[in-house]
């Protein structure tokens, strides 16, 4: 029988995909099987490689995705190279530190584009092809900050509330045509995210304390949950935003 999880001959889209979170989920993807198309910011290939490795097809494109030029070249390369987009993951995501006092119109607008903006606008070019064949996977990384305000992090939690909504949103227009539409939402994780966190003792400690798990999450622990959206084992789950947290929400 075959595996529900298997995601042979799948074509998948990750952004942010060279490092942290979206590496471990490229990787985890293309070692269930999905050729991947890989989108950073600066053209890295070294992710790339590892896909290879693995026996899948490996493609990258360099793209800001702080505008709606770049979401469009993701999608037309994704058609270039595989000719459809089974699975999306929108994970590329940037935070801005301060105080609400000093907060500035830029660290709202910087984080709101790469964070809501691109997500919506990824995932409505994924659901055009993948209305057509009444199949698709849109995975939205979300956060913790989805439920929670955070500190300093204004714009950041207020981009990864938008997720949490607009995953719903779409899920709610999207299930009838066969497109399963979640987000997961990291816990803390051991990334360049929050490298000023872990560096801070007091915030780091404070943080620690309170998951049950007793251990800040790394970036595989997010390969399980991924491969379950991407893959038929999640047909029927839709809109729904799954913590992958080490307990942290339910405390
Ligand atoms: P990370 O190591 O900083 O990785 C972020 C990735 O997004 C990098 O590959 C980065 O590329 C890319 N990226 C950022 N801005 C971009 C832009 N404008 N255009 C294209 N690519 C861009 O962080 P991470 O922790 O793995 O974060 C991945 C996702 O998980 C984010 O959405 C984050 O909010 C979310 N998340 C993380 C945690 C955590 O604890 N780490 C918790 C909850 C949610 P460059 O490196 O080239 O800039």
């Amino acid at each position: 029988m075959k595996s529900p999880f298997d995601l042979s001959g799948k074509s998948a889209v990750v952004t942010g995909a060279s490092t942290g979170i979206g590496r471990a989920v490229t990787l985890a993807l293309a070692s269930a099987g999905a050729d991947i198309l890989l989108v950073d910011h600066s053209k890295k290939e070294d992710t790339a490689k590892e896909v290879q490795a693995l026996g899948r097809k490996a493609a990258v494109i360099a793209v800001d995705l702080d505008n709606m030029e770049s979401v469009r070249k993701v999608a037309d390369k994704a058609m270039v190279e595989f000719g459809k987009i089974d699975i999306l993951v929108n994970n590329a995501g940037i935070i801005r530190r301060n105080p609400i006092v000093d907060f500035t119109e830029k660290d709202w607008d910087d984080v709101m584009a790469v964070n809501a903006k691109a997500v919506f606008f990824l995932a409505q070019a994924a659901a055009r092809d993948m209305i057509k064949r009444k199949s698709g996977k849109i995975i939205n990384i979300a956060s913790l900050l989805s439920f929670q305000g955070g500190i300093l992090v204004p714009s950041y939690a207020a981009s990864k509330g938008a997720v949490a909504q607009v995953t719903k949103a779409m899920a709610n227009e999207l299930a009838q045509h066969g497109i399963n539409v979640n987000a997961i939402a990291p816990g803390y994780i051991e990334t360049n995210n929050t490298k000023s966190l872990r560096e801070d003792p007091v915030r780091f400690k404070a943080i620690l304390d309170r998951i049950p798990a007793a251990r800040w999450g790394k970036p595989e622990d997010l390969q399980g949950a991924v491969v379950f959206l991407a893959s038929s084992a999640s047909d029927y789950v839709n809109g729904h935003v799954l913590a992958v947290d080490g307990g942290w929400l339910a405390r």
